[in-house]
């Protein structure tokens, strides 16, 4: 059963913001938050939130001193209409789980029915019971549609039932000044423009000021009564009510449900008319027709992905959670991405990082190609913008990334962690290859994959230069740990760097009889001789090494810092960059996470595997995992090293990190690239997966406790399911061509 269910007796404040997000709905296109429907008491934390994927306003980031071509605006994904809300008023009562008695309330995420539930029995204070039971749904099919199926039953009482539902189009975002990971107060960032009813259907249309889109909802009701009911269409500022007052009798259930559709000027001409349409066309069959559907899509999305873990059934149940909410998230079209948080809330404003490539595409790229594909043709479409951050930034040539954005311009306003980490660069080619060499997409390559590669190629070429010593070094940029910042030849960056250079180049090589790489060449003006010193650039890297110490650095100035004194550090002072200026943080060895232990994941080639070992076994100790991005590389690593218990111990604070919110900021939105990470944790690390240009390998291990693991991918045209056990791998090819793994104890092929 794949089923998330929490049970409360009470309705706390604690939890209510964690589960918005842990049972937000989402498609790729919209985001809704598991907020509950009646509201919850003014001044509880709640991030009352509905998103759309790539629907942003522009607002200013004023910088205290305006240094050349600093940013000074930033993109902030927008709250949309709320159509979640309904009051509901049992014969006089209003419905308020903070009064009367609480006789049940759980909440269920149903991943086999890709829907969510709520279920809740209730005493008013004057003894009325009533059981109250939602479904809420973002389509996967109709990607605009969310709905609600509201059942109220009246348990104890004849009596009447009201239900307010409303459609409220002035919203603001969330915020909190006091987090740099949320947004600061910016104020209500949509103008409303239409609320209105059109017969039975209520219509929103919003814009914004400065970014110049204009998003529409529609709403309508389907309502299902054992008796008669006053139905009213009412209509307020900045908002329309719906309202039902039904009389019925003790055992009897009132029905309501609440269609809603979203539509943005981003993907349609005309958004309002869209909206009313798909609206129109959702009601025309039946709500069963669409769970039906939906059923058979979130069916398939396990048949093709489907993790199994024999002999730890919640890790199981995290780990389809983890699938679920990276599935949840991914983008169905090229205008946008996967934000950090994915739907599931407002922290980091709805910014796509480096997070989508290194973590989250790879979960993709083995398991729904296409979607890696959106995620991939997405950072082609923000390719001049890249382009132009470099020229920004002071580059001849090339393209750079930048580090957190919606439309490809820069957003991060604190450029020693932001801009300065152009190591995002390295993380979308490094993902461009990993697609290539799983899918062997060619003609992604040649129409797009190379572009990109050639471009951020150049970015390096030119960010770079000759040392004295005839090396090639990387000065001033900031690598994957946010604790050190601004530093000369990041280990990482280096690797990912030479890794982009070395590729772009032979892949123009290997294919330099093909017309489209000439056509190619030709159009960026990429010259023989360009393609030669980038080569040498990507052969004569510089990669910090410590002879005394045996280990790699994590750049030219860090063994020369104090280490930081974790064991002395109260609880209560991590995550640091909360608690300590970011100066004083530089100039420490201390790390927020994984960053040479990464690159030892990616580029396992480039150093022997002791010396992978002591860096591992140091940077272990000054490493605090402030991010989430962290753990979960340091079990794929260790697993690779062969230290199969402290990859399970790692992989162990990874895998339920949102399910039992150990950042404790899981309610501003689930943390993608860690849902990401252990999934790889457990097929790059556990499984040892690697797709080389030389073909598909494994090195598994079960780890202790476990009887067996399973999961199943795709590689080039086949459908591969591999099951581990204490004896090894058994690879099943279950749909495809036959292919040859390495490192499994037998193949089976389907006759
Ligand atoms: C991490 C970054 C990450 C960002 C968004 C930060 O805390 O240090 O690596 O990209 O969060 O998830």
């Amino acid at each position: 059963m794949k089923r998330i269910i929490t049970r409360q007796e009470k309705f706390k404040e604690k939890e209510v913001n964690l589960h918005e997000a842990l049972f937000s709905n989402a498609n790729g296109y919209i985001g809704v938050r598991g907020n509950v429907e009646e509201g919850v008491p003014e001044g509880w934390n709640t991030m009352r939130g509905t998103y759309i994927n790539g629907v942003y306003e522009i607002i200013p980031m004023k910088q205290a001193e305006s240094l050349c071509n600093l940013i000074e605006k930033k993109q902030t994904m927008l709250n949309v209409a709320d159509t979640q809300t309904i009051r509901l008023i049992a014969d006089g009562d209003r419905f308020d789980l903070t009064t009367g008695k609480v006789i049940a309330n759980e909440r269920v995420l149903d991943m086999e029915q890709g829907v969510t539930r709520r279920h809740v029995i209730w005493a008013s204070p004057d003894g009325k019971e009533i059981e109250l039971s939602v479904t809420r749904m973002t389509s996967l099919l109709i990607p605009s549609l969310f709905t609600i199926e509201y059942n109220v039953k009246a348990l104890n009482f004849d009596g009447e039932i009201e239900i307010e539902s409303y459609h409220i189009a002035d919203v603001k975002n969330y915020s909190n000044p006091d987090d740099p990971r949320l947004g600061d107060d910016s104020g209500a960032l949509l103008n409303v423009e239409v609320v209105k009813w059109r017969e039975d259907m209520s219509v929103a249309v919003s814009e914004t000021n400065v970014s110049g889109i204009t998003v529409a909802s529609a709403v309508s009701h389907r309502l299902r009564l054992p008796g008669k009911a006053e139905i009213g269409y009412g209509k307020e500022e900045g908002r329309t009510l719906y309202h039902v007052k039904a009389e019925v009798k003790q055992g009897e259930e009132l029905s309501l449900i609440k269609y809603s559709t979203f539509s943005d000027s981003v993907r349609e001409d005309d958004p309002e008319d869209f909206a009313r349409k798909t609206l129109k066309e959702a009601m025309r069959g039946s709500l069963s027709d669409i769970y039906e559907k939906q059923k058979e899509y979130v069916t398939e999305f396990f048949d093709n992905s489907e993790m199994e873990i024999d002999g730890d059934d919640e890790l199981g149940q995290a780990v389809n959670f983890n699938m679920y909410q990276l599935f949840q998230s991914a983008t169905r079209d090229k205008h946008c991405s996967i934000a950090a948080k994915g739907l599931s809330g407002e922290g980091y404003e709805g910014h796509y990082f480096w997070d989508t490539e290194m973590y989250v595409a790879p979960f993709f790229i083995l398991t729904s190609p296409e979607l890696a594909k959106n995620i991939l043709e997405y950072r082609y479409g923000i390719l001049d913008k890249a382009r132009e951050n470099a020229a920004l930034l002071g580059h001849k040539k090339g393209a750079l990334y930048p580090w957190r954005t919606i439309t490809g311009e820069e957003c991060s306003g604190y450029f020693p962690s932001g801009t300065a980490a152009y190591h995002i660069n390295g993380a979308i080619a490094y993902t461009i290859l990993q697609y290539y060499l799983t899918t062997g997409d060619l003609d992604f390559m040649l129409d797009r994959g190379e572009e990109i590669l050639l471009e951020t190629a150049r970015l390096w070429f030119d960010v770079g230069n000759y040392d004295r010593e005839g090396r090639f070094v990387i000065n001033e940029v900031t690598g994957p740990d946010e604790y050190t910042c601004m530093t000369d030849n990041n280990y990482y960056t280096n690797c990912c760097a030479a890794y982009n250079m070395s590729m772009a180049v032979s892949f123009a090589e290997e294919h330099s009889s093909n017309k489209r790489v000439k056509e190619l060449l030709d159009k960026l003006g990429v010259t023989a001789k360009e393609l030669k010193e980038i080569k040498a650039a990507a052969e004569k890297m510089y990669l910090p090494y410590d002879e005394e110490l045996g280990i790699n650095p994590q750049d030219d100035s860090f063994l020369q810092k104090p280490v930081w004194d974790l064991k002395n550090t109260p609880k209560e002072e991590f995550p640091l960059l909360l608690h300590y200026h970011p100066l004083h943080l530089y100039r420490y060895q201390v790390c927020k996470q994984a960053d040479t232990v990464l690159s030892y994941f990616l580029f396992e080639d480039r150093q022997p595997k002791e010396v992978m070992k002591k860096s591992f076994e140091y940077y272990e100790k000054i490493t605090t995992h402030d991010s989430s991005l962290s753990t979960c590389v340091f079990s794929i690593v260790a697993s690779r090293l062969g230290m199969h218990k402290k990859a399970v111990e790692y992989f162990g604070d990874s895998i339920k990190l949102d399910l039992m919110n150990t950042h404790n900021n899981s309610g501003d939105g689930v943390h993608t690239a860690n849902m990401g990470g252990s999934y790889m944790a457990i097929v790059n690390g556990f499984a040892g997966l690697r797709i080389t240009k030389e073909g598909i390998s494994v090195d598994p291990f079960l780890p202790t406790g476990w009887k067996k693991y399973s999961f199943k991918i795709k590689y080039r045209n086949s459908l591969l399911k591999f099951t581990v056990t204490k004896s090894g791998a058994v690879c099943e090819v279950l749909r495809g061509e036959k292919i040859e793994v390495k490192g499994v104890k037998e193949m089976r092929y389907e006759k």
